[in-house]
């Protein structure tokens, strides 16, 4: 993707701010750097990246870019895989990400009518309260719920005339199938939903939508990168648009780091553009997607990404092709006769790769046209070619964790 000469300019206007802060983050990162060389996007490509390790080397404040009395607010990851990211907030960080939440709103087409009832948890996180801010920027009514008590979030669903659902895929899941046991989705209000942005397949999307009777919309966002808010689906349901006034985005190659051209699946890099508190130069989220190319039909101006197709540790390198299970799941999601449980297997037979997709069928499915067809869109999604081997209902392993569906047996 072109980088606008308004991001250049930004982009070197926090670099000489960052580099000027004595033992700061980026100015250990980036010493000997010389701010006035970065005129160019070829420039800025060669900065380092920086990784969610090195932000936790900065536990707890090394990440701060701003005096002490400018700070309003902190956030964090969760510290469930180690030492947590601590995130400063300046009044303006909170204020610009309201603003781009609020516009996220806009883009799902809220409007200050709307009675928006937010599930995801408040706290350290950035999940309940960005939420919230957002739409109250939009002059929405909120009803911050946070999660849990089924039994409330319904009676208070349907007493207030909830007519927007926040919630993360598994959480609208659960509502949805609630609701259908209650048989209450007449005595709801409901019209829409904004669904954080964790992967979930096109089955699960379809039946939250359909149970509930609402339009669906992805949000993305990463708490390093304020929070959920950055980008969010439109009507045309073709990848999310990421408000590139606040943020750069670029996509590389995970395993060598190479940049790639548009079009091309890989990770996702971030840089903010006006973050105060804690800036992102050149961060590595370990989400996987693609830039859109082409302009959306809903006029929008800003570029797509598409919907978060898995995380990087996931990948796959075969015939010198980088594959991820979320695009084994969404061929087999195009096949009718397909059923949703796969096993791929890669095996190195006299020099060569072989891959093997084991996939049930419903019953009655043709197991042949299902071979034939699986064979066809594989090769033509995913650029190689694998054997299928249509195997019956049931007939696969279950497992709770959808790494072991992929069995690389190559080494
Ligand atoms: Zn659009």
């Amino acid at each position: 993707m072109k980088m606008k000469p308004e991001q250049l300019e930004l982009i070197r206007k926090q670099l000489k701010r960052l580099m000027a802060i004595e033992d700061g983050f980026y100015a250990k990162k980036l010493q000997g750097i010389d701010v006035d060389s970065i005129d160019s996007q070829e420039a800025f490509e060669k900065l380092p990246y920086s990784d969610k390790n090195d932000l936790r080397d900065a536990y707890p404040l090394g990440l701060q870019a701003v005096p002490e009395e400018e700070v309003v607010r902190i956030h964090s990851s969760s510290g469930t895989t180690g030492t947590p990211v601590i995130i400063p907030y300046t009044a303006k960080d909170v204020d610009d990400w309201a603003d781009m939440f609020a516009r996220c709103y806009a883009t799902a087409g809220l409007t200050n009518l709307d009675r928006v009832h937010v599930t995801p948890g408040y706290g350290l996180w950035t999940a309940g309260i960005g939420f919230q801010n957002g739409a109250e920027r939009l002059g929405a009514m909120v009803i911050p719920m946070g999660p849990g008590n089924t039994d409330k979030q319904l009676k208070m669903m349907e007493d207030l005339k909830s007519t927007v659902l926040c919630a993360t895929s598994s959480y609208a899941l659960l509502l949805a199938e609630e609701i259908a046991k209650r048989g209450i989705r007449d005595k709801l209000c409901l019209k829409k939903g904004i669904i954080g942005s964790e992967r979930w397949g096109d089955k699960m999307r379809a039946r939250i939508a359909d149970e509930l009777g609402v339009k669906l919309y992805d949000i993305y966002g990463l708490t390093e990168c304020y929070g959920p808010g950055i980008g969010i689906s439109c009507d045309y349901e073709d990848g999310m648009h990421i408000w590139d006034d606040y943020v750069y985005c670029e996509i590389i190659d995970p395993k060598t780091g190479e940049l790639l051209p548009d079009g091309e699946l890989g990770e996702l890099v971030v840089t903010t553009l006006v973050k105060e508190g804690a800036p992102l130069i050149r961060f590595r989220t370990h989400d996987l997607t693609r830039f859109i190319p082409g302009d959306c039909p809903c006029g929008s101006p800003y570029p797509r990404i598409d919907t978060i197709l898995g995380r990087t540790d996931d990948m796959i390198k075969v015939k010198g092709v980088n594959i991820f299970p979320g695009q084994i799941e969404e061929v087999i999601a195009a096949i009718p006769g397909a059923s949703s449980e796969y096993q791929f297997m890669i095996d190195h037979i006299n020099g060569k790769d072989l891959c093997t997709l084991f996939v049930e069928t419903i019953p009655g499915a043709n197991k042949y046209a299902v071979e034939n067809d699986m064979k066809e869109l594989f090769k033509h999604k995913i650029g190689i070619a694998t054997h299928v081997m249509p195997v019956d209902l049931e007939d696969l392993p279950r497992s709770e964790k959808k790494s072991t569906r992929v069995f690389d047996n190559r080494y």
